[in-house]
């Protein structure tokens, strides 16, 4: 007798009519029409039955702050980091941890189960390091929480606000031996190039010392001379770190000369470097300095994905300094990726569905990721016939399951119409 099965799915590869069987947490059998019954079965109806969302780039000490202690006017990322300088020193751990707690209330609705979360190293309380922490062990139950120690205002460029106070190295280094795991940067924002260049450098031993991954903000600018990522690629490869290391945001890249570019993504490739793009704020933050017409400011991910660089789209922000709305949905951000890439065929636009499940998921070296016999039983059924019309309807998250265990459940979308001589009601699938 299996705990739960669900009857009549389809999966993201788009193998229909299988029954997937829950037991002791695991997915015990998944094949069509199982003669097996269980405590509690459902019909699934022919519709998507996915791995859980996974977003590998996001901040969560400062998710849920909007309108403190005032709103971003320009609306570009520096005000955004001016802002943050302005509400860390009041932060309370409490009111922080509340808010993040609240996000991943969220997440979980929307079947986001395992987020890579950048944490603000540049405070000599490390009190956003602790509050994380403190989320990470609260929420592991049903939310795979992985922190990144990101020096927000440049590990080189930091002044601490008392003098003899620690370096950002320093206040690093400590956040990673308190549990942080992956090695984060922002070379574009240090004061020169060579000063970025040498972040990264800098940035990248540390990772090696120590075995851990990396992910660096890069380049997150217009300005097409912003090439931190060729020197993440290098040093990737000079330290033997290949398959460990992320680029986030990238958006230099869409203004680069394409002869450049011709020549740093086989570089990325070969060095193994993932790309992480963040649709929903680089379409928002980038090109504020454009008159018209107004660059788009997303990385090249259609090229990048054509030369064998692995690609994911992240959140990145919801309702902070940055940006004024978001929810956690991560067919939102798809979406956006997909419009904003342009990436419309039918290829492309699946790609952009495995940007936000299977690429992060390796991003993050999530192990035992996916829906086969054996792997614990993480999954969401979605009200979509396959993953191109879950982006479309931003499709209602019907169950959402970790270790077999129920974690979110919705009912059916459905609109009832009074319309002579039309059906009574509309879900919107095709
Ligand atoms: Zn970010």
């Amino acid at each position: 007798m299996l705990d739960l099965i669900l009857r009549d799915i389809t999966l993201p590869d788009g193998r229909t009519g299988l029954d997937l069987g829950v037991l002791d947490g695991h997915i015990a059998v998944l094949g069509p029409k199982l003669a097996a019954s269980a405590h509690r079965e459902l019909d699934v109806g022919g519709e998507l039955v996915c791995p859980p969302f996974v977003d590998a780039h996001f901040h969560m000490d400062s998710t849920l702050s909007y309108g403190l202690p005032r709103v971003n006017q320009s609306g570009t990322l520096l005000e955004g980091i001016a802002l943050w300088g302005e509400l860390k020193p009041t932060l309370t751990q409490d009111a922080l941890i509340e808010r993040a707690l609240r996000y991943c209330d969220w997440a979980v609705a929307q079947g986001l189960l395992f987020v890579r979360s950048h944490v603000d190293v540049c405070d000599p309380r490390l009190l956003a390091v602790e509050a994380l922490l403190e989320v990470k062990r609260r929420v592991a139950p049903y939310l795979t929480l992985q922190l990144v120690a990101f020096p927000q205002d440049g590990v080189l460029r930091y002044r601490p606000p008392t003098p003899g106070g620690d370096d950002a190295f320093t206040l690093l280094k400590r956040a990673l031996d308190m549990g942080v795991e992956v090695v984060g940067g922002i070379p574009h924002f240090e004061r020169t190039m060579e000063d970025g260049a040498r972040s990264v450098r800098l940035l990248c031993e540390l990772a090696a010392e120590r075995g851990l991954r990396v992910d660096m903000h890069c380049d997150e600018s217009d300005d097409p001379l912003s090439r931190h990522i060729e020197t993440l690629a290098a040093e990737t490869l000079r330290l033997g770190l290949q398959g460990r290391v992320a680029g986030s945001h990238l958006t230099s890249m869409h203004s680069m000369d394409s002869y450049y570019v011709s020549k740093l993504i086989p570089l990325m490739r070969e060095s193994g470097v993932a790309a992480i793009a963040n649709p929903l704020i680089n379409i928002t933050l980038q090109g504020r300095h454009d008159g018209y017409p107004k660059r788009r400011g997303m990385t090249r991910a259609p090229e990048l994905l054509a030369g064998g660089v692995p690609v994911a789209f992240g959140q990145d922000c919801t309702l902070d300094p940055w940006y004024p709305l978001g929810s956690g949905d991560m067919l939102e951000v798809a979406g956006m990726g997909l419009h904003v890439a342009q990436m419309t065929g039918q290829d492309a636009m699946r790609a952009c569905f495995t940007a936000v499940t299977e690429t992060p998921a390796q991003i993050l070296g999530l192990e035992g990721y996916g829906l086969h016999v054996g792997a614990r039983a993480d999954l969401v059924w979605l009200q979509a016939r396959d993953p191109v019309e879950a982006i479309r309807l931003r499709a209602a998250r019907r169950l959402v399951l970790r270790g077999g265990v129920v974690l979110a459940e919705a009912p059916r979308r459905e609109t009832r119409l009074h319309l002579p001589g039309r059906p009574a009601s509309t879900d919107l699938l095709r």
